[in-house]
């Protein structure tokens, strides 16, 4: 037992010693070899999992399909109606799984939570739009003729997860799938896999109480081998996948390869900017947690801050004192600010950031370091470092997921800032910290930020679920979660109806027999 309830959370879960990785709903059955997945937090063994093996990944595509040809034909508000149960179920099950997700991913227990909380939050936001996928009607240049289009289900959805988001990501592409009419199949990352278990758990009862199919929600499990099952599979006309852009290279290649849609959300490297005009306190507090919240291992973390030469010292100070503040160290204990990395070799990445920054001429402020001793035996834990840098370093422009923020300087008006900002291949995140209008519509104007996310006066991190989610450049493209991103997840079909008993072609053409 630890000291956190971890086990009572896990008996809330149907969780395991050893678990099934593979799952169409209520049948649970595995093959392949097995992952241990251990908690960043104290270095324990949480559980097992087995994997999927080709012949269970047959099974559950052959599930799945059979599942679609029904589901699709309930009512869009019909399955808006289950969502909202599985969302009801989220609420039930808010506590286990964000300690589950704060013991196996490593970010805080309140963070675990609020993962929990924009599943439901998507879960509300599907319902309503169950209502509302609507297409459009236009006027046809042919008399007694009408035009309209609609959107139909488009059958599998492949989708693979990353750690560092391991329950929200799943939620964001299934909620609105599932009001969509398609049915998913679900690849989460082999260091979260209890995460994925426990969610298939609560999906399968809410799916098995309305008695509705089999393979609806289906879960498999496994590294990248167990991806390109997926992304090399006909059957699945989307693949999701949510991760590195070194990941979606190659997913959008299988993908595209056999003609599939892919929804591409990959790496970051956003920046804030902070211009003379902009409110310091207001900065420090955006930044600090934008570049240490969840240890740095979010896909909106801030990485870069471009600050103007006038405040440039003002703003270095008061961030600089900020991290003499941060607290290191158990990420369920609510008093410490910073958890633990991943793992091990998300430590290496660090070190080999702060060692490469150093490398190519940039100076370290706010010194790094691993921590070690009592509390610390998982080896995970890192210190938030600074380093002053140019944006043409090649440490500055990769992402690195851990707590590496870099400061870089700025001179006169703020499309120079821009410039530096938008001067990098990812286009996630990006933000302005200004009380000056005119500065802040030339950051959101069309000659501004590049990235699919622009802020003013909020920092990088963190998004809502009302609005469309996803970057630009080899961020990958794709949207997830509100606006009209349920639209990638159904096929669009035009449609023109004659009513009268003449045939007239379209463009005045005449045909006559
Ligand atoms: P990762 O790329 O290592 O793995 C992500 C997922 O892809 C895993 O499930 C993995 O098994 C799978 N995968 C890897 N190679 C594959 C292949 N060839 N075929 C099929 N599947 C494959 O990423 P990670 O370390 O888990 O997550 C961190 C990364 O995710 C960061 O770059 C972060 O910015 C990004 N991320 C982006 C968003 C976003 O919305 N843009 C959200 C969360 C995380």
């Amino acid at each position: 037992a630890t000291e956190f309830g971890i086990d009572e959370a896990l008996k809330a879960l149907g969780i395991a010693a050893l678990n099934e990785g593979t799952s169409t709903g209520s049948d649970n059955f595995s093959s392949g070899e097995v992952i241990e997945s251990y908690s960043p937090v104290d270095g324990t063994l949480i559980g097992k999992v087995k994997t999927t093996s080709k012949t269970d990944y047959e099974k559950v595509m052959s599930t799945a399909t059979t599942a679609f040809q029904s589901w699709r034909k309930k009512p869009a508000p019909l399955r808006g109606e289950i969502v909202r149960q599985f969302g009801d179920k989220l609420r039930e099950s808010k506590e286990p799984l964000g300690k589950l997700v704060s013991y196996e991913m490593g970010k805080s227990y309140q963070e675990g939570l609020g993962e929990v909380q924009e599943m439901i939050d998507i879960c509300d936001f599907a319902v309503g739009l169950s209502r509302q996928l609507h297409g459009l009607t236009m006027h046809s240049e042919r008399p007694g003729h009408r035009m309209y289009e609609q959107y139909h289900p488009l059958g599998v959805v492949g989708i693979i997860s990353a750690f560092n988001f391991p329950v929200a990501v799943w939620a964001w592409n299934t909620a609105l799938a599932w009001i969509c009419g398609d049915v998913c199949v679900w690849k989460p990352s082999e260091k979260t896999p209890l995460c994925g278990v426990a969610c298939q758990h609560i999906a399968a009862e809410v799916f098995k109480a309305n008695g509705l199919p089999e393979g609806i929600s289906c879960l498999i499990n496994g590294d990248y081998k167990v991806g390109e099952m997926m992304t090399n599979d006909g059957r699945i006309p989307l693949v999701s996948a949510t991760g590195s852009i070194r990941m979606g290279k190659i997913v959008a290649q299988a993908v595209a390869a056999r003609l599939g849609k892919s929804l591409l959300e990959l790496g970051g490297n956003n920046a804030i900017i902070v211009t003379p005009d902009a409110d310091i306190k207001m900065t420090v507090i955006g930044a600090v947690f934008g570049a240490v919240g969840t240890a740095g291992q979010r896909c909106t973390s801030t990485r870069r801050l471009i600050i103007h030469d006038s405040i440039y010292d003002k703003v270095k100070n008061a961030i600089v004192d900020a991290y003499e503040q941060l607290r290191i160290g158990n990420p369920l204990d609510e008093n410490n600010h910073v958890g633990p990395l991943i793992d091990t070799d998300a430590v290496a990445q660090y070190n080999n950031a702060l060692e490469k920054v150093v490398a190519e001429g940039g100076q370290i402020i706010v010194e790094g370091g691993v921590m070690q001793g009592e509390g610390y035996e998982s080896g995970c834990y890192v210190k938030p470092a600074i380093a002053e840098a140019k944006n043409d370093f090649e440490i500055v422009q990769h992402e690195t997921f851990a707590p590496v923020l870099y400061l870089l300087k700025y001179t006169g008006e703020v499309e120079n800032a821009i410039a530096i900002q938008n001067g990098v291949v990812q286009g996630l995140s990006s933000a302005i910290m200004t009380n000056n209008l005119r500065e802040a519509e030339r950051f959101l104007s069309a000659s501004g930020s590049d990235c699919g996310i622009a802020n003013v006066n909020i920092g990088t991190s963190g998004a809502e679920i009302g609005g469309a989610f996803g970057g630009e450049k080899e961020t990958g493209g794709g949207r997830e979660s509100g606006s009209d991103a349920w639209k990638v997840y159904m096929r669009r079909q035009t449609n023109t109806i004659n009513y009268t008993t003449e045939l007239p072609l379209a463009q005045g053409i005449k045909f006559d027999l």
